[in-house]
């Protein structure tokens, strides 16, 4: 007789990320109801489901820390947007015609890719709650994904101008009804956070304000920081420093401008930051601070932002980091008509910031990051077989430099296997589908806007 909730997964390549653990080049791993239970290089058990992991890679599932997911139905609208066209077409035009129903759908896709691309848990940044209602279809959909995901409650995206240049406007209290009526528990898949402006998009009053009421509620907070001029502007990080309100529970997207000081402060007080390379690159903020996270241990996380203007997958987002941040050192040598003898990365510090770097990011390590007995089960499985991976010769330079999504064998979350044999296991994708093209056909059709017209 087994056990269904008892699951040994025999033989992979485990990678912990759990410095005490360390890689294992054949182990088992035993998931119990949803939690790591043991990894030994072997256990038997005549209890458990036996899954085969000879040729799998076993590691932690990857941690998005910044996502927009609201916008996946207009995915790649914004190729060739800069940030100030991104602001007027996707925030001052599609934002304010978005009904719940579309937060719904976007959010729900948005997830699925993720799982699907082996991501287990995603920061949902959420500057989408035009009402009540809209707030409520976001936390629907991020529960339908089944996926660990922080919400982050934001703010409106009826105004771009009204919310985010030098706002006034405080953050809506419909907060606290959200928290009291969806997040009794901090134990479910899905936890709440405070997604505010800063003192780069709102006065310094209102980022006090906001500070202050998440921390009332017992909340993390998330803002932008840093983001080209706008951080050369507004001196966010030292404007929080002189208020006395930088903390251990603040996390910051971006942080492309910051000075030297600016990183130590982020350090000294435990902040976080969310690198999201790609889109830093794209859209005019600046080039990522990889190796000054790492230079200055900085708590850091990286993520994918939006897919208006990017693909879905950490892959990707770990290629952009490691390489522009070796590129940009090389550099230096060239420029000097020299030759680098070493490299200022490696891909282990990458695959650490995609895993268990965005869960103290993002406040989870406690639960989730590593495979740490204890922990748990967000694990994936990548399929060592494939050609692309073919021979393995070092599993971490494999998922860094070489996989793909359509690597990704298994996905476990919480212990649930919501991916297996490359197939996502959700119950009704064709009406996902559905959903996310009449919503994606409204959208356009009401903003009135297409590709060729926002180029401008
Ligand atoms: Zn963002």
């Amino acid at each position: 007789m087994k056990h269904s909730n008892r699951t040994l997964l025999k033989g992979g390549h485990v990678l912990t990320l759990d410095p005490a653990l360390g890689n294992l080049r054949q182990a088992d791993l035993l998931i119990e109801d949803t939690t790591i239970a043991a990894i030994a290089p072997s256990l038997s058990l005549n209890d458990a489901q036996v899954i085969d992991a000879s040729h799998m890679i076993v590691m932690p599932g990857l941690i998005d820390t910044h996502r927009h997911l609201w916008e996946t139905s207009i995915r790649g609208i914004a190729a060739d947007y800069t940030l100030s066209q991104y602001l007027k077409h996707i925030l001052g035009t599609f934002a304010p015609v978005y009904r719940p129903e579309d937060v719904y759908i976007g959010n729900l896709l948005g997830v699925l890719e993720a799982i699907n691309a082996g991501i287990t848990t995603i920061f949902d940044w959420s500057h989408i709650m035009n009402t009540p209602q809209h707030a409520e279809a976001a936390i629907r959909g991020l529960r339908d994904s089944g996926a660990r995901a922080i919400f982050g409650y934001g703010t409106p995206g009826t105004s771009v101008w009204e919310w985010f240049y030098e706002s006034k406007l405080m953050h809506p209290e419909d907060i606290k009804r959200i928290q009291s009526q969806y997040f009794a528990s901090i134990d479910n898949l899905v936890t709440l956070a405070m997604a505010i402006r800063g003192p780069e998009h709102s006065t310094l009053e209102v980022t006090r304000h906001d500070i202050i009421l998440a921390r009332e509620l017992g909340l993390p907070i998330s803002m932008h920081i840093g983001g080209g001029s706008f951080g050369l502007k507004y001196q966010g990080v030292r404007k929080l420093q002189e208020a006395g309100l930088l903390g251990p529970d603040l996390n910051f997207a971006h942080g492309n401008t910051l000075s030297v000081e600016d990183l130590q402060l982020l350090a000294l007080h435990g902040c976080s930051l969310s690198i999201t390379p790609e889109i830093e690159m794209q859209m005019g903020l600046g080039f990522p601070v990889t190796g000054s996270a790492l230079a200055y241990e900085i708590n850091t996380g990286l993520g994918i932002d939006v897919v208006t203007g990017t693909g879905g997958d950490m892959f990707s987002q770990m290629r952009m980091a490691l390489q522009t941040e070796r590129a940009l050192y090389n550099q230096d040598y060239i420029a000097k008509g020299e030759m680098p003898e070493t490299l200022p990365i490696s891909v282990k510090d990458i695959l650490q910031m995609a895993t268990i770097g965005g869960a103290t990011a993002l406040g989870l390590a406690y639960k989730t990051g590593s495979l740490t007995p204890g922990k748990q089960a967000d694990i994936i499985m990548i399929d060592s077989h494939s050609l692309n991976l073919f021979p393995v010769n070092d599993p971490v330079s494999a998922v860094v430099l070489q996989a793909h999504p359509a690597n990704v064998d298994t996905v476990f979350i919480a212990g649930k296997a919501v991916k297996q044999h490359g197939h996502l296991r959700y119950h009704n994708l064709e009406r996902v589908r559905e959903q996310a093209l009449a919503s994606r056909d409204y959208l356009i059709e009401k903003s009135k806007v297409n590709s060729l017209a926002m180029q401008t």
